[in-house]
């Protein structure tokens, strides 16, 4: 019997973003300069591979500054941290290292100019992510969390005239605009940006599997449990009407969901290394013949500098 020829759409972009790759250089870099043990609070990035991959290397993983010894050196990871965590580690004397990606640094700092005019700043997050509690931190006493569109409505304001509202980086495009308008129609002095503070990567990998989706039969996302861009992924593949699983990796994949599925898209959020991908690519590859179609929606440039003390040297130009 002949195996039938199945179809392997890759979205692109799909997996590591500039604020990923930039994250994990910076704990390299360190690991390679100062020698193990580099500590990172939180999962530098949210990826198990990632994650081992950096441990296997030297690099501590913890939930908390407490955990750091004294004088050591301390990465913050991508998703950013409340500016009491800087203080506290300052005040410990700690060496810390910031690798928040800067697109969420830029929220941070909408969020502090909003806080200094005198607004209260709705934040529209998931509760308890890391982002948004970092985001949160730079303003608690001003700040109040809105997780969908229905809870708008019960919303309590010290001033409906003195809002502006910002949006975690990893969130689906359509449902901050349905939060955002929702927002405007019950505050109409609102200011904000609709869902500008959604990320290049998150918004551009969306896109991409947006215009796939239809001809997929099964969509596979890899990525990790707690990835925000992952799961939004999915959830954009099943709006659409079509199975879609996140997975860790290749062997996640569950020989029953390819049965019927002739056509694949293989697409990883963006803290997911771009070698899963191939692996996935591979085990289908195993089951039958196989045709690879690449899918390009956008062709990203976006480059993020390294901390000032990680960038190489300028030449001497003296004499
Ligand atoms: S997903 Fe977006 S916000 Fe997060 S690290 Fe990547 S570029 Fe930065």
């Amino acid at each position: 019997m002949t195996r039938r020829l199945r179809r392997v759409l890759l979205p692109a972009p799909r997996s590591f973003c500039a604020g990923v790759e930039r994250a994990i250089e910076i704990v390299e870099r360190l690991l390679e300069d100062h020698g193990p043990p580099v500590y990172v609070r939180n999962q530098i990035v949210h990826n198990a591979h990632v994650v081992a991959d950096l441990e296997s290397r030297g690099a501590v993983f913890v939930g908390e500054l407490d955990e750091v010894p004294d004088d050591a050196l301390v990465v913050f990871s991508a998703h950013g941290v409340a500016p009491a965590v800087e203080r506290e580690a300052a005040a410990r004397g700690l060496d810390a290292v910031d690798a928040t990606c800067p697109l969420v640094s830029k929220v941070h700092a909408e969020a502090k100019r909003a806080a200094d005019n005198g607004d209260t700043v709705i934040l529209i997050g998931h509760e308890g992510h890391e982002e948004v509690v970092g985001t949160i931190g730079v303003a608690p006493e001003r700040t109040l969390l809105v997780e969908s569109a229905d809870a708008v409505a019960t919303l309590r304001v010290p001033d409906p005239a003195k809002l502006t509202y910002l949006s975690q980086t990893t969130l689906a495009v359509a449902e901050v605009e349905t939060i955002a308008e929702a927002l405007k129609q019950r505050f109409p002095a609102i200011k904000g940006q609709g869902a500008d503070d959604i990320c290049y990567a998150t918004s551009n990998r969306q896109a991409a599997v947006a215009a796939v989706v239809e001809e997929a039969d099964l969509v596979l996302v890899l990525g990790s449990a707690n990835s925000s861009n992952s799961n939004r992924l999915v959830e954009l593949a099943r709006t659409a009407g079509v199975e879609a699983h996140l997975i860790e990796d290749a062997r996640a994949i569950d020989p029953r969901w390819l049965e019927e599925a002739s056509t694949v898209a293989v697409t990883a959020g963006a803290s997911a290394p771009p070698r899963l991908v191939d692996e996935v690519v591979r085990s289908l590859a195993e089951l039958g013949p196989i045709e690879i179609v690449e899918r390009v929606h956008t062709r990203e440039t976006q480059e993020f500098l390294l901390p000032r003390r990680l960038r190489p040297a300028a030449p001497n130009r003296g004499g």
